[in-house]
């Protein structure tokens, strides 16, 4: 027995010593990701792959759960190739994925429906109901969240409610509920583990935020069967081993998983209560690390779980702007003022300042804080010498004032002032945004080295899962700024600037 055991040791010690890589998985909204990454945190080789998007109906945005998982096999095949690296070298998969995103599907792996989208509204009506009845504030409590489609839980009901069928089955425990980590686990273990993490269970209306366990009175108010829930889990340990996928051999543990953004604030190493990060994407995505209690956001902010790894749990406060990107996207496409999203800063460049023109980016709504969904654009302040230049210098800086009124709003309920800010997404190559977004924060902005920061903090929980990193410490470690922004503006400019900004957003 001795004997055997430190057989098995010896060959555990050969097969962690030749698995010198990391896999992590992305699976966002328009596409799959799969990185290979090295000890030093080098990517070795990146698969990626879009895949269909489903609009059925006005308000309708669904996934093809079979479709997402083919993306997977096919980018981690393709990362694999580009890294030169065998799948008998991985010694760990990170998971992260788009949130709130819901699936249904039987205890073979067969789903009940295509998958909905976190973008879908059609359980408007059913949230606008529960509010009337008076349910928000206790949601709120329980869950750190509020009433909107956005989140699984009515998304789930309406599954429950519209398959034929499906309820019984739920109730009698043939089917699993999921979001994407959860399916994607549950392919890659074919069909052993059906497991989420904290981070993604928090966004689900259906997770006590202070037991982190299923709530007895949310599954109540939905309407929704304990025996259709994944295991909640914390967001590194082994949750199963892959078992007949085409792009891995059997047996390559996966240890890693949390939703996008909690991903982001991990792979931003923002691992200090009050330290935080910014994703300029499509909208752009504030989270802050309130350390191991939840705090309640009087603001309109989300409470939210940021990881939880081994006993510890981590809270974040998150707010979003539903547009930042795609204010020039619009620039681009509903004005031709650009003919590519980068051009914007050139343009921008042509004029010193904006000319007192004020851009409110409300084109679909106001979020956090403002909260007022028929809010729409609004340019101030124009007059004859107002040039294209000025406008391009008005929408970047409008994003910017977005997350200052959004980063004030965690100010107060957090308590604490932000150390820095730290940015990722697409559109954080773009260096006048940057300067004038420390600019009117009044702190640095510091952009890393690496921007991947989603795919970079699943494949650290991944790789902390299996002890092939051993503590947060060795990301820090790793960790690398590119740029540091400081803050250059006067008070006196700041103050005109907010003043400016905050009578535009009355008028939006
Ligand atoms: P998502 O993950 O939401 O698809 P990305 O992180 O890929 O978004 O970023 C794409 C967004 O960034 C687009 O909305 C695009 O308009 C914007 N973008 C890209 N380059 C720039 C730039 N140089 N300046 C400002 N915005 C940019």
């Amino acid at each position: 027995m001795r004997f055997e055991n430190r057989l098995l040791f010896t060959h555990e010690a050969t097969r962690m010593a030749t698995q010198r890589y990391v896999l992590s998985i992305d699976q966002g909204t328009t596409s799959t990701r799969a990185t290979v990454l090295d000890a030093r945190l080098r990517v070795k080789g990146v698969g990626q792959q879009e895949f269909t998007q489903h609009f059925p109906r006005p308000g309708y945005v669904e996934h093809d759960l079979k479709e997402i998982w083919a993306t997977v096999e096919a980018c981690v095949g393709k990362a694999l190739k580009a890294a030169k690296v065998k799948g008998t070298d991985i010694a760990a998969i990170g998971l992260t994925n788009q949130r709130e995103t819901t699936g249904l599907w039987d205890r073979k792996g067969q789903p009940l429906h295509r998958a909905i989208v976190w973008q879908d509204r059609r359980t408007s009506q059913l949230c606008a109901h529960l509010k009337a009845r008076g349910e928000e504030p206790r949601v709120k409590a329980t869950t750190g969240l509020v009433l909107d489609p956005y989140f699984s839980g009515t998304k789930l009901r309406w599954l429950l409610d519209t398959v034929k069928g499906a309820r019984a089955r739920a109730e009698a425990g043939d089917l699993c509920f999921g979001t994407i980590d959860t399916w994607l686990v549950f392919k890659m273990t074919a069909g052993a583990a059906h497991v989420t993490d904290a981070s993604n269970a928090s966004r689900t209306l259906l997770m006590d935020l202070a037991s982190l366990d299923w709530d007895s009175g949310m599954l109540a108010l939905l309407d929704v069967p304990r025996a259709v829930l994944p295991r909640i889990a914390p967001s590194a340990e082994v949750y199963g081993v892959t078992r007949g996928m085409k792009s891995l051999p059997d047996g390559v543990p996966v240890s890693g998983m949390a939703g996008d953004q909690q991903a982001a604030l991990f792979g931003q190493a923002c691992f200090s209560p009050g330290e935080s990060k910014c994703t300029y994407g499509t909208g752009a995505f504030l989270l802050m690390n309130v350390g191991s209690e939840p705090v309640a956001s009087t603001s309109g902010l989300l409470t939210t779980v940021a990881w939880k790894l081994g006993g510890q749990t981590t809270y974040a406060l998150e707010g979003s702007a539903f547009i930042a990107g795609a204010a020039v996207q619009w620039l681009r496409d509903g004005l031709g003022l650009i003919k590519k999203a980068s051009d914007v800063e050139a343009l921008a460049k042509t004029v010193k300042d904006t000319g007192d023109v004020v851009f409110v980016p409300a084109l679909a709504g106001l979020g956090a804080p403002h909260w007022r969904p028929d809010a729409r654009g609004l340019f101030a302040g124009i007059d004859r010498s107002t040039t294209r230049g000025h406008l391009a210098r008005a929408v970047l800086e409008g994003v910017a004032l977005q997350l200052q009124d959004l980063a004030e709003a965690m100010r107060l309920d957090s308590g604490r002032d932000l150390p820095a800010f730290k940015v990722d997404g697409g559109a954080v190559k773009n260096d006048l945004l940057m300067q004038f977004q420390a600019d009117i924060l009044g702190v640095n902005v510091v952009r890393p080295r690496n921007v991947e920061t989603t795919s970079l903090g699943a494949a650290f929980l991944g790789g902390l899962g299996v002890g092939f990193w051993k503590s947060p410490e060795d990301i820090r470690k790793a960790w690398k700024a590119e740029k540091v922004f400081t803050p250059k503006m006067t008070q006196e400019q700041r103050a005109r600037h907010l003043g400016k900004w905050r009578d535009a957003v009355k008028r939006a």
